[in-house]
């Protein structure tokens, strides 16, 4: 580990004098995938931000026709909220099945998506469910987030404060885990709301999360399990390494959202 200057601001109005004083300062929630990167010396931040101590960047409420949760809100609280759970059952069970109990307790949202690892779940619940991620600056739409492999559409002084989910009619998460790490194989997260499918796949693309418009299109005239025949993602966009081949990631793709629609349907 390189050295470095640790900061614990207590608003986010410090911490954003601090990203805009500082020569190289990196954001530090619950550090599940910072710290590792820092002690294997991939990292050479001046100055570590951390967000703990800023209360309101933690929380769950709900705001008109949407949930909306705070930045540090770790996957545990996630998977332990009542609002969560009435609302949105699918993000609950996404939360509940990241890791470890230790990662979930703290790791956050935001660290997740920021991160925008291209097995992590968040990413496929953002895009399936429609979010929209609030930064310090703006609002971006999870569609337009996710640029590439953990690569966002966040500039290097921006902050995520919140991921609004908008209250879908059905939605579900069904993840094919890495029986070592839990990170998805292949999960997908679908949701329904009127005519509006969404069918977000994590885990199996070359270039991260994507939307698998085929399926989408498949379920917009007929939402049912056996109208799925399969991925319509080309196998060569598709990863493969000592887990799982491109074909058989592809193959997990349809089974999952066979899957989920039938968890959505009450199945
Ligand atoms: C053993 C293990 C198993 C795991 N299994 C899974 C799994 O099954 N599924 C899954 O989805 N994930 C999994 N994870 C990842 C975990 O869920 C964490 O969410 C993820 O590592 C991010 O960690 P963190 O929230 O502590 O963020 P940190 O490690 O603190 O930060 C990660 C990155 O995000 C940036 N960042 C943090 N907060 C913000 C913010 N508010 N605004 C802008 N940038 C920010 C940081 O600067 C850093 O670059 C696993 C991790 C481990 C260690």
């Amino acid at each position: 580990m390189y050295s470095f200057n640790y900061h614990n601001p207590s608003s986010q109005q410090e911490a954003e004098e601090l990203l805009a004083s500082t020569d190289s300062p990196s954001l530090l929630a619950g550090g599940q995938t910072l710290l590792p990167t820092l002690k294997h010396r991939l990292a050479e931040p001046s100055d570590l931000i951390d967000l703990k101590g800023i209360s309101g960047l933690s929380g769950i409420h709900k705001e008109n026709n949407s949930i909306v949760i705070g930045a540090t809100t770790t996957h545990c609280a996630v998977s332990e909220n009542e609002l969560v759970a009435r609302h949105i059952p699918a993000l609950s069970k996404l939360a509940s099945g990241i890791g470890d109990q230790q990662v979930r307790h703290r790791g956050t949202i935001g660290g997740s998506v920021a991160n925008n690892d291209p097995a992590a779940d968040y990413p496929a619940g953002c895009i399936g469910l429609g979010a929209t991620i609030r930064t310090n600056r703006r609002e971006i739409d999870a569609d337009d987030f996710f640029v590439d492999l953990f690569e966002t559409a966040l500039e290097e002084d921006e902050m995520i404060l919140a991921v609004s989910f908008p209250i879908p009619q059905q939605a579900a998460y069904i993840k094919f885990p890495n029986p070592a790490s839990r990170y998805a194989l292949v999960g997908v997260m679908l949701s329904k709301t009127g005519g509006d499918v969404r069918v977000a796949v994590t885990g199996a693309g070359s270039a991260g999360v994507f939307r698998d418009s085929h399926i989408e299109a498949i379920l917009g005239k007929n939402f049912s399990a056996e109208a799925i025949d399969g991925s319509g993602i080309d196998e060569a966009d598709i990863s493969a390494d000592i887990h799982a081949s491109a074909e058989y990631r592809k193959h997990l793709i349809g089974e999952m959202a066979r899957r989920a629609v039938e968890a959505a349907s009450g199945g």
